[in-house]
């Protein structure tokens, strides 16, 4: 028999930990469970790293560490808080790290993973937005492995198995169009934190899911391509296709392309790259395509979803500009979800950060270290939270 696996799960409460940790408790004896990581909702992370047998649990909210030590009171897994420790728990050994992390929050421990030559799986977009040629030489230095659980990137990551990058004529990652995809474009500047966190086809968590409605998650969605696939922005392209049966499609230089269709459910994208590079069977719906009978697709309008503009700028710019872009939609998400911004008005904010950085600094320079992007994420946030104090006060 196999040794078990160690495996850790950063994010491990969230939508896709919690999916992670199904397919971990589907087959108990093929792993060893070494850290979990939560923020807030501690009483899950306490039940799942009982349930799970874990080493360590451990909450990204410090003022939560007594909780978090009632709740798993004698039942031998170790308890802490706080950022440190979310550090030491991706220096724990283990053989594979799902990074699960919503936000910026999620660069630090993944990268941290790298280091100790671990198999990273990465969810967190954001890491490759804001860090992308970090991550990835940390990964070569250490002779670890990356491998996108994003699903259009776990879509086009298996497309190009046995193919070569330099055969490659575009990359077409597909889009829902999110919650507000059928609403008229007036009447998108009143949309509420409700009316876009309800998503047609996937079950996710509540900021990817308004990202999607509003296509910022798409737009973060190209950049990672140009990140993780090294392919230049101009053969990167965005699609709108309501069924999210194709999750992404790669041409090649003889006119082929291939592409990867499967049901919208994230285990096929986090059981890929749990198993990779074997296929194993997993818990996912089968598809009948006469049933589905029409798959549909469509150019995204520019004037309805002014992220994928944006995108194109950041991916053209490079250096810095992905750390503020991410940070400012971070940042315009919470003011969106706070009742201080309205729908349109996030892009808006964006771009304003963007600009307003653009005046203080070179946004083409590339940061060299973690540094280097959190004093970026750190001015980007502030120049996004004063671009929307402006605004209020100007109304
Ligand atoms: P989620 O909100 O459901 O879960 C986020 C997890 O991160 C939770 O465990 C939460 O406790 C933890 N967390 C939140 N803030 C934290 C902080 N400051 N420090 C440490 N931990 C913190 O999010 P999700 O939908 O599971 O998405 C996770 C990541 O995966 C995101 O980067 C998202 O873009 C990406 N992703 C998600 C999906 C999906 O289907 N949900 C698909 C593709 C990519
Ligand atoms: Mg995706």
């Amino acid at each position: 028999m196999r040794a078990p696996r160690r495996v850790s799960v950063f994010g491990a409460t969230g939508s896709i930990g919690q999916n992670t940790l199904d397919l971990i408790a589907r087959d108990p004896e093929a792993y060893e469970v070494v850290a979990l990581t939560g923020a807030g909702n501690v009483a899950q992370l306490a039940a799942d790293a009982i349930r799970l047998g874990a080493d360590v649990a451990v909450t990204a909210d410090e003022t939560r560490l007594d909780e978090l030590r009632g709740a798993l009171a004698g039942s031998g897994v170790e308890a802490a808080a706080g950022e440190a420790a979310l550090i030491e728990a991706a220096d724990r050994p283990a053989d594979w790290i799902m990074s699960a992390i919503v936000g910026a929050a999620g660069l630090a421990p993944g990268l941290r993973a790298l280091r100790h030559g671990t198999t990273l799986a990465l969810a967190n977009k954001e890491s490759l937005v804001t860090a992308g040629p970090i991550l990835l030489a940390e990964a070569v230095a250490h002779g670890a492995r990356i491998l996108p659980v994003d699903s259009e990137h776990s879509a086009v990551f298996q497309a190009l198995v046995g193919e070569e990058i330099a055969a490659v004529e575009r990359i077409i990652i597909t889009a829902s169009g999110g919650g507000l995809r059928d609403w008229p474009i007036e009447a998108l500047a009143s949309a509420t934190p409700e009316d876009a966190g309800a998503h047609p086809n996937w079950d996710m968590g509540q900021r990817i899911t308004i990202d999607s409605a509003s296509m910022f998650n798409k737009a973060m969605e190209l950049i990672e391509t140009k990140e993780f696939f090294g392919v230049g922005p101009d053969r990167i392209e965005a699609v709108v296709h309501p069924q999210s049966i194709v999750h992404a499609l790669v041409g090649f230089t003889d006119g082929a392309l291939m592409a990867h269709l499967g049901a919208p459910d994230m285990r096929h994208a986090i059981g890929y790259a749990l198993h990779y590079p074997d296929r194993r069977d997993l818990p996912v719906a089968r598809i009948d395509l006469a049933q589905i009978a029409t798959l549909e697709f469509r150019a995204p309008c520019d004037t309805r979803y002014p992220a994928l503009r944006i995108a194109r700028a950041v991916m053209e710019t490079g250096g810095i500009s992905g750390a503020i872009f991410n940070a400012a939609k971070e940042v315009a998400l919470d003011g969106f979800l706070a009742g201080r911004l309205g729908f349109m008005d996030m892009s808006t904010i964006v771009e304003e950060s963007l600009d307003a950085m653009s005046s203080q600094t070179s946004l083409s320079i590339a940061p060299k270290t973690l540094e280097d992007v959190m004093q970026t994420d750190h001015m980007a946030r502030q120049a996004a939270w004063s671009q929307i104090e402006r605004r209020q006060n100007a109304q």
